[in-house]
């Protein structure tokens, strides 16, 4: 016959919550604003509520009653401030204060009235835990799922486990000797709790971890700064499309465009302005371009554009057209509108058996180089086929 013991179960319940805020601050190994720094306080602090809870009747109802219930709600606000601090927001001062304060004040009133006690337990850490449920129910981002609904289970399970509590007090249903004497529902309140810990805890620590490996296999394959392919996706990519071009005797375009002067924008302006200029660049650049091509950030105010099935003629027509529209788009910045222009290379090509995509980019940049001596602002083209045979490396 299996048999129970609360204060056992209480002091399950304040380990489980030391063992998880102590496991998350251990292996926490940056201060990001990512939820988990408050998530460990409201663990530690519901360990908190739990002793004072168990100290039932060797200390002041004011302590073991009111206090344990005011420490829980302030457990149930830390919850909230970490969900909503980990999709980047903060709480609105009510949703903390309002549902803490009213407990401190109910739990006084009522603090010799059990039934009471229950009902208000119930209803304002329900609303409490709602808060939270709907805060992970309609993040302001998509967020990775697992994580999100374990927490949603957890805190779901905690409404429902106090609820029901309070519906059995209403209907006469709960021991009247209070918290510690066993009686299958607070054996099942305490076991919820206990799993409620574990379960959301691991919620939490799913989140931000799916959070940080999307980051890192997004930046991977981004440019930090303008959001574009970075150098290492372009080359995957013309690698890719270079051997499906050969393969398919398709056409194959590559512009390789550079900012006018940027030296003197940074100069002038300030690295901010530069970097700005940077992302407007890019943000024109990813505006004018079909799906299938893909623009990068090829090194400093270097881009690369490449442009599948596109014949040279049609690929020095965009590139005038990218010209004209950045020539035409001051960058806004600091209340000054900076002109910019870009110079671009052209290299269009009918691709044959071992032609590579270094000889594709050496070609776009002669053309570069071209229309840099040429005056700048301006479109070079070159054929493949035109371009003159690399000198061999000189040896070391
Ligand atoms: P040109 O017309 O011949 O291309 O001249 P330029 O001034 O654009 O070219 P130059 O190569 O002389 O200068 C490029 C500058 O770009 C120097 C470097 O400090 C700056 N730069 C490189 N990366 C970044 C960046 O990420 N942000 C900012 N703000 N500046 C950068
Ligand atoms: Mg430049
Ligand atoms: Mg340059």
């Amino acid at each position: 016959m299996l048999s129970f013991d609360l204060p056992t179960m209480l002091l399950m319940t304040v380990a489980s919550s030391v063992t998880m805020a102590v496991a998350i601050v251990a292996v926490r190994h940056n201060a990001r604003k990512d939820g988990l720094g408050l998530w460990s306080i409201a663990l530690l602090l519901h360990a908190c509520a739990y002793v004072l809870l168990a100290l039932r009747g060797r200390v002041p109802d004011m302590v073991s009653v009111v206090l344990a219930n005011i420490v829980l709600s302030g457990v149930f606000a830390l919850m909230l401030a970490a969900v909503l601090q980990f999709q980047g927001r903060v709480p609105r001062w009510w949703q903390t204060a309002v549902p803490v304060a009213a407990t401190a004040v109910l739990f006084t009133v009522f603090v010799e009235h059990y039934v009471a006690r229950l009902v208000i337990a119930g209803m304002l850490f329900s609303a409490q835990l709602g808060l939270s449920l709907w805060a992970l129910w309609r993040p302001p981002q998509p967020t990775p799922g697992r994580g999100a609904r374990l927490i949603m289970v957890g805190v779901t399970l905690q409404a429902v486990s106090l609820m029901a509590r309070a519906a059995l007090a209403v209907g006469g249903q709960m021991p009247t000797a209070g918290l510690l004497e066993a009686s299958p529902i607070q054996f099942l309140t305490f076991f919820a709790t206990f799993v409620v810990v574990i379960l959301s805890s691991l919620g939490m620590i799913f989140m931000v971890k799916d959070r940080a490996d999307a980051d890192n296999r997004y930046f991977a394959t981004h440019d930090e700064l303008t959001g574009v392919a970075n150098r290492r996706a372009l080359i995957q990519a013309l690698d890719r499309d270079v051997a499906h071009a050969v393969r398919s005797g398709e056409p194959y375009a590559l512009l390789m465009l550079d900012v006018d002067h940027f030296k003197s924008v940074n100069d002038g302006h300030g690295h901010r302005a530069g970097d700005q200029v940077l992302c407007h660049v890019a943000a024109i650049l990813r505006a004018r371009l079909r799906a299938q091509d893909l623009v990068g950030r090829y090194g400093g105010e270097e881009f690369v554009v490449l442009l599948p099935g596109t014949p040279a003629r049609g690929a020095a027509g965009l590139a005038e057209t990218l010209r004209e529209a950045v020539e035409q788009t001051p960058c806004e910045y600091g209340g000054r509108a900076i002109p910019v222009t870009v110079s671009i290379g052209v290299c269009g090509a009918r691709l044959e058996g071992g032609d590579t995509w270094d000889r594709l980019i050496h070609a776009a940049d002669q053309a570069l180089y071209a229309a840099k001596a040429a005056g700048r602002n301006r479109v070079e083209c070159v054929a493949l086929a035109q371009e003159p045979p690399r000198a061999p490396a000189a040896p070391a």
